[in-house]
């Protein structure tokens, strides 16, 4: 009764003043918000109506280590207290941010050395995406400015991160950030792409080494093996979009890992603090840092108040060792396995499913009314299976764009053998009550 009245309270105020991203305002005006959380505990989150879930998608792919972990908590409070914010503009520096661009730098493969901090994934991207091209500018080299992008691939909806973004419900604005352009994931139509515009009009490619947010897409894999060495042939930097997959989602450290490659750039923001705080950032490699010093007389006019934001870094610090201490990585392997033979066996179980993708714990699974004739179903279904799945405790996301039909998730690293088990059968009621 008081959690009902509780509940009513807060979305009445929900409805009248909080603004919610990508949401329909139709909906959330009809519907007010399905859950108001109030707490969460490893792999659960619990609302104010005192209903349990299971955070199936770590919120948005970015609570790895897990819900309600204190130390993180003591990490800030102890940060704070000690020095709650300094400027990193120019030359000044602090502890913390010295520190994790360090940590950074030892965990990022091969040369990738130095990091510039954001305060998430879209502000990371423009910085990659403004770095390239004033490194095009210093090189001489002013044409080359386009940046090529995926298909499916989600980048964040700043200016210039949304005008990179694959999925073009996101783009659907004037005015977006000129000379992006789009190709599919095969490298012939990249060659082709480059031949007709000119290697010499092309400043980078971007990617998520697994698209997420476009359906949990692997590449074949030797793509990025391919796509290096087409960038170093035509002098196209590369970066990689690691917002999602960096830090030990895909089961090893970061997405990259699985291709054994090692691109120009990479973006990273998400699990660096598993959302216990914003922070994001751009990893440069030693090649392009000693370039930019080398060739730039200037100021680089670009910089965020909260770059290198002193709690932030405390808190990524705490997580980071949090993660290797703990081998969640390790855990992400072993229940990764699980959880995609999980998906394997509901594939076998229900002829709906059409295919299942993933990689450590990230995982999709894509439906179909018929899968030999390719036919969907006329409106899409994924859509009811997580609103059933979510009756029985279960959160994850259905990706509907470009006529897919996905249900995707990706739980925190320290779900456990059982916990998974219980993920795979609530699929598997929610699917058989649906379809
Ligand atoms: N890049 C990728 C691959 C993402 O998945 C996201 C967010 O989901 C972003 C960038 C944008 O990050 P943010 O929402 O922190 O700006």
């Amino acid at each position: 009764e008081t959690m009902e009245m509780k509940y009513s309270e807060l979305a009445e105020l929900d409805k009248k003043h909080f603004f919610h991203p990508t949401t329909s305002f139709k909906q959330q005006q009809a519907q007010g918000p399905k859950f108001i959380f109030t707490e969460g505990k490893g792999i659960y989150l619990k609302d104010v109506r005192g209903k349990t879930v299971i955070d199936g998608l770590s919120s948005l792919w970015n609570v790895n280590i897990g819900h309600g972990r204190e130390e993180l908590g003591i990490a800030a409070m102890k940060q704070m207290k000690q020095l709650a914010f300094s400027s990193t503009f120019a030359t000044n520096s602090h502890e913390r941010v010295i520190e994790l661009a360090e940590k950074v730098a030892k965990m990022a493969p091969g040369d990738l050395n130095m990091t510039f901090f954001t305060s998430g994934g879209s502000e990371a991207n423009d910085t990659a995406f403004k770095t390239v091209r004033h490194y095009w500018q210093l090189k001489g080299k002013t044409a080359k400015k386009k940046i090529i992008t995926r298909n499916k691939s989600y980048h964040g909806v700043s200016m210039g991160a949304s005008s990179a973004t694959g999925l073009p419900a996101f783009r659907a604005f004037p005015s977006l950030a000129p000379d992006f352009l789009y190709v599919d994931s095969s490298i012939e139509d990249l060659e082709r792409l480059i031949a007709e515009e000119g290697a010499d009009t092309i400043a980078a490619f971007v990617s998520e080494p697994v698209q997420g947010s476009g359906g949990v897409n692997p590449p074949p894999e030797d793509y990025f093996k391919k796509i290096r060495a087409l960038c170093d042939r035509h002098d196209i930097l590369f970066i990689a979009d690691e917002v999602i997959t960096g830090f030990g989602r895909t089961g090893t450290t970061f997405g990259m890992n699985n291709y054994d490659t090692v691109p120009d750039i990479m973006v990273i923001a998400k699990g660096i603090t598993s959302g216990y705080a914003p922070l994001g950032g751009m990893v440069i490699s030693e090649k392009l840092k000693n370039e930019l010093i080398e060739l730039s007389d200037g100021v680089f006019m670009h910089g965020y108040t909260y770059s290198g934001h002193p709690m932030c870094c405390a808190v990524a610090l705490e997580n980071l060792r949090i993660i290797e201490d703990e081998k969640l990585i390790e855990n992400v392997q072993n229940m990764g396995d699980e959880f995609q033979k999980g998906f394997k066996w509901l594939a076998d179980k229900h002829d709906v499913i059409s295919d299942t993708r993933g990689i450590g714990l990230l995982g999709a699974v894509e439906i179909m009314k018929d899968k030999e004739t390719k036919t969907r179903f006329d409106e899409p279904v994924s859509v009811k299976v997580i609103e059933e799945a979510l009756n029985h405790g279960l959160l994850g996301r259905s990706i509907i764009y470009e006529g897919q039909d996905t249900l995707a998730f990706a739980p925190p690293f320290c779900i456990n053998k059982e916990e998974v088990e219980t993920v795979i059968s609530i699929i598997d009621k929610s699917m058989t009550t649906v379809l």
